[in-house]
């Protein structure tokens, strides 16, 4: 007993020593990263301590002790895909041109440097950390093309509007934080600078469409779960939230009037669809599908592995949620929480 309890202790050194030195490193890294995306320059690496073989091991120990295991856990969602990402084979092969060919490829080096790691291939890991649990099977039919009047544009909204909007869904869902909003031609994003308390949102320049209005809302979910959560939030999860948050924009909402939608609902459903499309086409991954859906795999694949299947487990997340919080969203922190914890008894590795 003694044993064990001087390996809690040492697990926990380890792992605090480590989260000092990210409560440190992370802040200057992620403003530094949403400036980069933001401005379009290249981002800079990320905090060497994470992708130093000690940081798995320092998560590894702690998911061996009940009292650890959610830091832990935290912690290997931070570092798993640097480490995959970061193996020299998979680093060359996403560096080409994005090609169903290629993928194949790319898909069995990310296999190979998650076996090597975690003992598991790539996508079942990720998933599993992330809180992907659906199981999902057949073809599935997508309209491909755009929804008419998804990108037309309406009314402008300014800087003044989307700072109302943070105050409405703040009081709405009972929580506090900072968000520093960016104005930018890249996709929308948001960067957690200080988990619980600060968030940068790179959104579209102009806010004029329902698809601008969409990318803020979306964005800003994902702010109400950084300030609600700790760091390390499972991706499905984080995605449920801000799935929720652009669901409040669908007929009747009860949002300030400027962000309702009529389109967003078939918007969901069509986004839904092609999430479940790609998840399954990565899901069978080395294989390809007899057919491919487009010339040459979306970026999606390529750059940013496991995260269609947390789309698709987010809008039944944000099913749930939407249903236990009836209306109530101050309930919303308490309800992550306990999402939280189930995702973590699941993960344990
Ligand atoms: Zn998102």
């Amino acid at each position: 007993m003694g044993e064990a309890a001087c390996d809690v202790l040492q697990a926990e050194l380890a792992l605090d020593l480590l989260d000092g030195k990210l409560a440190t490193e992370l802040p200057p890294h992620m403003r530094a990263f949403a400036r980069a995306y933001a401005t379009g320059s290249p981002p800079p690496s990320a905090p060497a301590i994470l992708s130093q073989p000690q940081a798995l091991q320092t998560a590894r120990n702690a998911c061996m002790h009940d009292l650890l295991v959610a830091r832990g856990l935290a912690l290997l969602r931070l570092a798993a895909p640097i480490a995959i990402e970061d193996d020299p084979f998979v680093r060359a092969l996403r560096g080409g041109p994005p090609s169903w060919s290629g993928i194949t490829a790319l898909a069995a080096a990310r296999d190979r440097a998650a076996q090597s790691r975690f003992g598991a291939r790539a996508i079942p890991l990720l998933h599993r950390l992330h809180g992907v649990t659906q199981a999902r099977g057949g073809a599935v039919e997508v309209e491909t093309s755009m929804l008419p009047g998804w990108k037309a544009r309406q009314h402008e909204l300014d800087g003044a509007a989307i700072e109302e909007l943070w105050r409405w869904l703040s009081g709405h869902f009972g929580v506090r934080g900072t968000v520093q909003v960016e104005r930018s031609a890249a996709k929308s994003r948001t960067f957690v600078v200080v988990p619980g308390s600060a968030v940068i949102v790179v959104v579209p320049i102009s806010i004029a469409s329902p698809a601008a209005r969409f990318a803020v809302l979306h964005e800003l979910g994902h702010a109400v779960a950084a300030v609600a959560l700790p760091d390390g939030i499972p991706r499905a999860l984080d995605e449920g939230v801000a799935a929720l948050v652009a669901r409040l924009a669908e007929s009747p909402s009860v949002l300030p009037a400027v962000w309702h939608c009529e389109l967003a609902a078939a918007a969901r459903v069509r986004r839904a669809a092609i999430a479940m499309l790609l998840a399954e086409i990565e899901r069978g991954l080395p294989e390809l599908p007899a057919v491919p859906p487009s010339a040459s795999p979306p970026h999606a694949l390529w750059d940013d592995p496991g995260a269609q299947g947390c789309y698709v487990e987010a809008e039944v997340i944000a099913d749930r949620l939407q249903s236990q919080l009836a209306g109530d969203g101050r309930a919303l922190p308490t309800l992550l929480a306990g999402e939280l914890e189930r995702i973590d008894r699941r993960a344990q590795l």
